[in-house]
């Protein structure tokens, strides 16, 4: 059980007043707000450790190149990968599935071959290979949804040709809060020896995540939406498959030996991690993974169901409420509109009220475009939300639908 008093004293940012009313954070899936203990380990480490990592002899040196690579354990447990080559650090998601879309296009796909993602994507899993197909000559393929925002596994099936070289799909959804089958999707896919990387950006910080048991080739998260700092992410690969990859980017780091004929690279993970790592970052980023493990991530899932199923029963008891998203296995977003009350003005007056909420089109256009919409207000949930936030959006909601 969580005492959300108690985890809401971590978090300092949860106690401001927004034009005189307590604040109402639900953005968590555009950012998470960061427990003390996340500001001070940046604050120490600046103040008392500070140095560039890995070749220094040093003894800042030394220290910082620890607490990195510590980092990349905690990380390596926290997911349950097998190794720590096989975790590597990035600024995010974005650059987590940009570098897997350069990298694997490079070496793995030729024109007309196929890449399969979802309809429910992010612009972030999908620029990526709208790209790598200008450069390389391959096609996207997309899973449709049904109304409820649920991916057709049927259609999946069916998408899948010889030309199918790998499938790139959202975990859970930005805008509908769909947790998609990622495992039956990742067996799918290798029944047809397909690699399979999932972008886990908005369900690492909600759902215990062990990679094997998922038998993912690839995941993708950021550290600012699990409560850690921004400029941060991950990169899991298996080791076979980040093997087979060329370098992302060249500079230091990721180099054995150079000379103007020849240079050889690093090994896993360094290969990929070119230039001074985010040293501060990660070791920030492991501070807020043992922040929520202490927490339980079960006991977070758990707390989250129920405060999203509240939330959508409250929500839902509106007149004019129409909830996009309504899978059966749904996760802490729910998107909506109300009457014909445009999510822009919405959005702008629950702020007067102290309610930060999203709006527009969550960086999903093309599922806007099948949901027949131009945008919708988001409510996103972390741990430290209440029933009586909750209870304080809904009456916002009423008192503006009364405005209008
Ligand atoms: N994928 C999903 C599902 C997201 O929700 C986001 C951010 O909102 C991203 C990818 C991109 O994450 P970042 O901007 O941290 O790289």
């Amino acid at each position: 059980m969580l005492n959300i008093k108690d985890i809401r004293n971590d978090f300092p940012i949860l106690s401001l007043s927004v034009y005189g009313k307590p604040l109402v954070y639900l953005d968590n899936g555009a950012t998470t707000q960061k427990p003390r203990a996340v500001v001070d380990a940046i604050t120490n480490e600046y103040y008392n450790v500070n140095a560039n990592v890995h070749r220094g002899v040093h003894f800042l040196s030394q220290k910082a190149t620890e607490l990195h690579e510590q980092a990349r354990e905690t990380i390596h447990t926290f997911i349950h990968a097998k190794s720590t080559s096989e975790i590597v650090f990035t600024r995010g998601t974005t650059e987590s599935v940009n570098l897997v879309a350069t990298c694997f296009s490079e070496a793995c796909m030729n024109e007309g071959d196929e890449v399969i993602v979802s309809a429910m994507e992010h612009h972030s899993n999908i620029v990526p290979w709208q790209m790598a197909a200008q450069r390389r000559g391959i096609r996207l393929k997309v899973i449709p949804i049904n109304d409820k925002g649920e991916l057709l596994l049927d259609e999946y099936r069916k998408l899948f040709t010889e030309r199918t070289r790998i499938v790139s799909v959202t975990h859970v959804s930005n805008v509908l809060g769909t947790v998609n089958p990622v495992k039956e999707m990742v067996s799918i896919a290798h029944e047809h020896g397909v690699p399979v990387l999932i972008d886990g950006a908005q369900s690492a910080p909600h759902i215990p995540i062990d990679v094997q048991d998922l038998d993912c080739d690839f995941f993708a998260f950021s550290g600012h939406k699990i409560y850690g700092p921004t400029g941060i992410g991950v990169l899991y690969g298996k080791e076979e498959w980040l093997d087979r990859l060329p370098p992302y980017q060249g500079g230091g780091e990721m180099i054995q030996h150079v000379s103007f004929e020849k240079t050889t690279f690093n090994e896993l993970p360094y290969k990929f991690e070119a230039g001074t790592p985010d040293y501060v970052g990660s070791h920030a980023l492991a501070v807020a993974i043992d922040y929520v493990s202490a927490l339980g991530m079960d006991n977070i899932h758990q707390y989250e169901r129920q405060l999203t199923d509240y939330a959508m029963s409250k929500l839902q008891q509106i007149e004019g409420m129409r909830i996009y998203g309504t899978a059966d296995d749904k996760d802490a977003v729910i998107s909506f509109l109300v009457g014909n009350i445009h999510h822009l003005d919405m959005g702008t007056l629950l702020d007067r009220l102290g309610i930060a909420v999203r709006t527009g089109h969550h960086c999903a256009e093309p599922l806007m475009h099948r949901l027949g919409i131009e945008g919708t207000v988001r409510a996103s949930l972390a741990f430290y939300n209440t029933r009586e936030e909750i209870d304080i959006l809904a009456d916002g909601i009423q008192r503006l639908k009364q405005m209008f």
